[in-house]
């Protein structure tokens, strides 16, 4: 609304301005305002051989006087003015006396003097319009784009490529020979190959498909057309299959182009699975887009993108060959992955010399490239936060903590036995883990509270790993139940500062029991099936397919595993209460303990690890 009267002001401040500079023009003459004479006077005058000059304009006259006065007149249109003056007496020889000049008036003045009056106030009326009518379009009301697809070529501000996406090698050779084929289609249809018409890129959020989708735009050189597949569904019904056929009409003008959809799981779910007739909308726009995509020609020039992190509740029809038959994955980035991209996102940013960010990678796993690129961010700003010019290996490992738990709550009040009782509960973990052959080193143990973890114990697997065994989920459980187990045997009470721990300890071994089949009793085997509620789009129900007797025995070896995993942690700690000691009296003294320090403290203790 600002806007609107922004430019109203500014119509007004130029119509101003604009008649200044016509009534400067036209009105010259005027400047010493003219004495104004009736033809009377005017014959009267001539007869008194009073009058120099006349210069007839049109009808008007302007009469210079003997004295060099000026004067003006206007005589009758249609007669000549010597007859008009004759029939006022004058005498033709008096009349002969006086010098008239005609000027013809055809030039721009004459037109401008007739139709700037007009016509301008028109204009600005017209302007005025037109911008209402615009900001009503652009505004809140989107009303008159009904059916129209909010497609938007790609203009993206700053021009991405490959270089600004690190790993996903596998997506960008795909995506590589996609803009081969955009560019020598020939090369392929020759040899008898079919284009590939849908490309899905899959992979949990912030991993870069939309990223990688415009770096494509940016190497393709072809237009690049982008909408996101809520947009399909936005407000009124019927709107997302009329939309749909727009996006692809456009896109197929201006082959060779890409078309992207992102997010496509908004519109592509499965049909007929959700309740209620609340999804009629989205169905019709599925469909509307398999029509689109079979329409196309065996040379349409048209490559569709699409990107979802829910391949698994996509439409199967979506998923058949000539449609999205191309699927790439994009996983987590791996160790090497998020060196590289923490190097990217460390571009523009002013890092202290001789900064490892292989040992920032390293404190990561399980980061996407989203996560990395605010984990980058929050070191400057912390940075910043301290008055530093540079950013430090120290205040990037702070962030990295950030991103995971949430800010440091330093201001936290904590009296002197809740920091004992979390220096031995902390201790408590870091010393299980330290004592189990193959568990996870320690990197930093913490009793600073954050976010709502009231400490923390930093443990990190040695290297990238995609499968775990049963052993690793033993010393798991056994480093999880550590932290109660100390409190418990060094103040005989525990705490609520426990129940996190106990809360992932359960779900862990439920899920050995049930998931991964790793209970000796109930063997290889899983149990319950997990359906995907379409509409919630979340695991939320578990279809109990096994007996109550069944059920019993889940729940005995799931208490079986914890209880276990707290007899190992108990062993652990009361064969080491020395080093127990001596690591939480640390931890109250320091608050936190990196790896070095920690193993430093363990040290004299000789703890030698046990296989569990
Ligand atoms: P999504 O997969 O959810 O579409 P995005 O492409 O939007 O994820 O990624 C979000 C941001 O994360 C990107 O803008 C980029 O800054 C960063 N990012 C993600 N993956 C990478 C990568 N492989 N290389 C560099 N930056 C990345
Ligand atoms: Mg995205
Ligand atoms: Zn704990």
């Amino acid at each position: 609304m600002q806007t609107l009267f922004k430019n109203i002001f500014w119509a007004i401040v130029t119509l101003i301005i604009i008649s200044f500079v016509f009534s400067g023009v036209l009105g010259t003459d005027r400047a010493e305002a003219p004495q104004k004479l009736s033809l009377s006077q005017l014959a009267d005058r001539i007869a008194k051989g009073e009058v120099q000059t006349i210069t007839i304009r049109g009808d008007e006259l302007s009469i210079k006087l003997s004295d060099e006065k000026k004067a003006v007149a206007e005589k009758e249109s249609e007669i000549g003015l010597t007859e008009t003056l004759k029939n006022f007496g004058v005498e033709t020889a008096k009349l002969g006396a006086v010098e008239l000049v005609v000027e013809n008036q055809s030039g721009w003045q004459f037109w401008a003097g007739i139709l700037i009056p007009t016509l301008l106030p028109l204009i600005v009326i017209g302007f005025v319009f037109w911008l209402m009518f615009r900001q009503a379009r652009t505004g809140v009301n989107q009303a008159f784009n009904f059916g129209r697809s909010n497609l938007r070529l790609s203009n993206f501000k700053e021009k991405v490529t490959f270089k600004d996406v690190a790993g996903l090698k596998e997506a960008k050779e795909e995506l590589v020979e996609v803009v081969d084929f955009l560019k020598n289609p020939k090369k392929f249809l020759d040899l008898g190959a079919r284009i590939p018409r849908g490309i899905l890129l899959m992979g949990p959020p912030g991993t870069g498909k939309t990223l990688i989708a415009r770096a494509t735009a940016g190497e393709s050189n072809v237009p690049f057309f982008y909408i996101s597949a809520s947009e399909f569904v936005e407000m009124f019904v019927g709107i997302g299959a009329s939309r749909t056929r727009d996006a692809f009409m456009t896109a197929k003008k201006a082959s060779p182009a890409i078309l992207f959809i992102d997010e496509i799981d908004a519109v592509g779910r499965q049909r007929g699975a959700g309740l209620g007739g609340g999804n009629d909308e989205r169905e019709q726009t599925l469909n509307q887009i398999l029509v689109e995509l079979d329409g196309f020609d065996r040379d349409t020039r048209v490559i569709v993108l699409a990107a979802t992190n829910r391949p698994d509740i996509l439409d199967p029809a979506l998923l058949r060959p000539g449609r999205f038959d191309r699927r790439v994955v994009l996983d987590l980035p791996d160790l090497k992955d998020r060196e590289e991209i923490l190097k990217i996102h460390s571009h523009g940013k002013t890092l202290t010399q001789g900064i490892d960010l292989r040992k920032v990678a390293v404190r990561t796993p399980g980061f996407s490239g989203a996560d990395l690129a605010n984990l980058m961010n929050e070191g400057a700003i912390l940075t910043a936060r301290r008055g530093k010019k540079t950013i430090g290996q120290e205040e990037l490992f702070e962030a990295v903590e950030k991103v995971v738990l949430g800010p440091e709550r330093r201001s936290r009040v904590i009296s002197v036995k809740e920091k004992e009782i979390t220096a031995y509960h902390e201790g408590g973990h870091a010393l299980v883990a330290a004592a189990l052959k193959g568990a996870d080193p320690v990197h930093k143990v913490s009793i600073i509270s954050r976010g709502i973890a009231g400490g923390y114990t930093m443990k990190l697997p040695v290297e990238e790993e995609r499968l775990r065994t049963k052993k690793q989920f033993l010393t798991d459980l056994a480093a999880m139940m550590g932290g109660y187990a100390s409190e418990k045997l060094t103040f005989g009470d525990v705490s609520t500062g426990a129940s996190n721990d106990l809360r992932e300890a359960s779900e862990l071994a439920r899920k050995l029991v049930t998931k991964y089949g790793m209970s000796e009793s109930l063997g290889p085997m899983t149990f319950g099936k997990t359906e995907e509620l379409i509409f919630l789009g979340r695991e939320i129900a578990t279809e109990k397919n096994y007996s109550e007797k069944v059920a019993a025995e889940i729940d005995r070896e799931v208490r079986s595993f914890i209880s276990h995993a707290y007899d190992v942690a108990v062993r652990i700690l009361k064969n080491n209460k020395a080093a127990l000691k001596k690591v939480a009296v640390a931890l109250i003294e320091k608050e936190t303990l990196e790896q070095e320090d920690f193993y430093g403290v363990l040290k004299p203790f000789k703890i030698r690890p046990i296989a569990i």
